[in-house]
């Protein structure tokens, strides 16, 4: 049985630089390998500065027009990408499954959620009036959203569609031209993407790609004609590009990695928790910055424990749950588990060696792992691990859970597992992160509501998607005008 379709030959992936397709002259390539099979799938250039440069000046000739181009015009061209997005969602899922590792379904699920973020974009065509008042006898000011000029996206690897997604559609919305930088790992989707964006017909240079690591990033980051930059990934990589831009005085919006934690408290609806548990800890390999990583056990949970130890040993990495993105990174998973267990952890559940699905013996696999009767000091129970794993540490008290999620230096989710609305509420309000769910496992809030962490999980103001994120790519411009005679004289006048 065929778990994703691989591409057909190899990808040499291109740039998107004024709305064509271009080969890059760069001396240094990447290869892109399937985490399903090692597979090469595509290759990568590290695009030299001078075709960076080319990119952003093609995108700043692009701005003229495009900012003078009413909201209303330039959402068609949203409307249509959304359309060709549906019509393509199976060649997304398959494209991001096989670069990315995750499961055909987990990458359609991906698009479909970036696409509420296209919706969100759309509906600015109607709510985005800006605003009239006459604040003084004779004298109005009015109020109007600006696009800033050249903005560009960073992402990881690990949603390649749904990520970029959370960008560029309200930046282009709002009228200003946007370069992305897809992560090394995963080029090819975005090549899909931009053969989309022109087929929606998006003036030329509206809407770039340029592919590469770190010297991507930087050129980008210095060019002086792009006034904001947005960043999805690790946290140190995070802070570097915060705090690169904004030693620019560039407007900046960094989202980090996380340490998710969910609160297991014995009068929890058993099966809602079993399912939620192992949903968010094994879905996309754990490779996501909502999955679960840490369960707090308070009191007496074992029943449950056990349920979601057996419901964890009875799933196979295959068909149910992708693949790890390279084999770098499951060593260092597999180290963190190893380490786990010198350190006195049971592991529980251990993924390790388990059989890789027949056909993708060369892929890089892990089965679910639950690391039992965890120390808060240990690594297993403070790092990111990004992988199929959860850590339980047993505490005794719900004061005493909410002082381990206070003390969590990553600020991304928090989930409680109760059927008493006062823990609820009481976990609601007592959490520092910036997304709780209340048996939830995964509790990434749905357009309108806007996605965003704190603490070590975000660098900057706002959120990237919803309305702070309207804030972030634009700049609000007030007029004052007076026409005629004044009919009272105050500071005004
Ligand atoms: P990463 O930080 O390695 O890479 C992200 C991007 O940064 C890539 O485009 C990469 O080319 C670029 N990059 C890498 N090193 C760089 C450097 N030194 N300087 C400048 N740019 C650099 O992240 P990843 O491994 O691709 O993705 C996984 C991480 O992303 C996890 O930590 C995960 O939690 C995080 N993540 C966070 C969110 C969120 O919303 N907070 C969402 C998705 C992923």
């Amino acid at each position: 049985m065929s778990l994703v379709e691989l591409p057909g030959s190899l990808v040499t992936v291109r740039n998107l630089v004024g709305g064509e397709w271009s080969s890059s002259a760069a001396a240094a390539w990447t290869e892109v390998k399937s985490p399903y099979t090692g597979a090469v799938i595509g290759k990568v250039p590290e695009t030299p500065l001078r075709e960076i440069d080319a990119a952003v000046k093609a995108a700043e000739a692009a701005f003229p027009l495009w900012r003078a181009t009413p909201i209303k015009e330039r959402t068609q061209y949203l409307f249509r990408l959304r359309e060709l997005m549906l019509e393509n969602l199976t060649a997304l899922g398959h494209r991001a499954a096989a670069e990315a590792g995750k499961t055909v379904d987990e990458a359609k699920a991906g698009v479909m959620k970036g696409i509420e973020v296209i919706e969100f974009a759309l509906s600015q065509q109607n709510l985005d009036k800006g605003g009239t008042l006459e604040v003084s006898r004779g004298v109005t000011c009015q109020q109007s959203r600006e696009p800033l000029g050249v903005v560009c996206g960073i992402t990881p690897f690990n949603f390649p569609a749904m990520v970029p997604l959370w960008m560029y559609p309200i930046a282009l919305a709002v009228g200003n031209c946007f370069i992305l930088k897809p992560s090394e790992k995963v080029p090819l989707t975005s090549q899909l993407i931009g053969e989309l964006i022109r087929e929606a017909g998006f003036p030329p240079g509206v809407f770039s790609i340029v592919n590469g690591g770190r010297p991507a990033v930087e050129a980008l980051i210095d060019h002086p004609a792009v006034k904001a930059v947005a960043f999805v990934g690790s946290t140190p990589v995070a802070k570097a590009v915060y705090q690169r831009a904004t030693a620019h005085g560039k407007r900046a919006l960094a989202l980090g990695g996380a340490k998710n934690h969910l609160i297991v408290v014995p009068d929890a609806d058993e099966a809602m928790t079993v399912r939620g548990v192992v949903d968010s800890f094994t879905g996309c390999a754990g490779q996501r910055c909502m999955a679960a990583s840490l369960l707090l056990a308070v009191g007496e949970v074992d029943v449950m424990l056990t349920k979601i130890k057996q419901a964890a040993a009875a799933m196979s990495p295959g068909a149910a749950m992708g693949a790890i993105i390279d084999k770098g990174a499951l060593a260092k998973i597999e180290g963190i588990i190893a380490r786990a267990e010198k350190a006195g952890a049971v592991i529980a559940v251990d993924g390790r060696g388990k059989p890789a699905p027949k056909g993708y013996e060369g892929g890089n696999w892990l089965g679910p792992t639950v690391i039992d009767f965890a120390k808060p000091e240990m690594e297993c129970a403070r790092t990111e691990i990004f992988g199929p794993v959860i850590t339980i540490v047993r505490v005794k008290s719900l004061t005493e859970a909410m002082a381990l999620e206070n003390a969590n230096e990553f600020g991304n989710a928090t989930s409680v597992f109760t059927t008493s609305g006062a823990v609820a509420r009481y976990v609601a309000t007592h959490a520092t992160n910036g997304m709780v769910g209340v048996n939830i496992g995964v509790p990434v809030p749905r357009e309108p509501f806007s996605f965003g962490g704190t603490k070590e999980s975000k660098f900057g103001q706002g959120d990237i998607t919803g309305e702070s994120a309207l804030e972030f790519w634009s700049n609000l411009k007030k007029v004052t005008i007076k026409w005629g005679q004044a009919v009272d004289h105050n500071w005004m006048s």
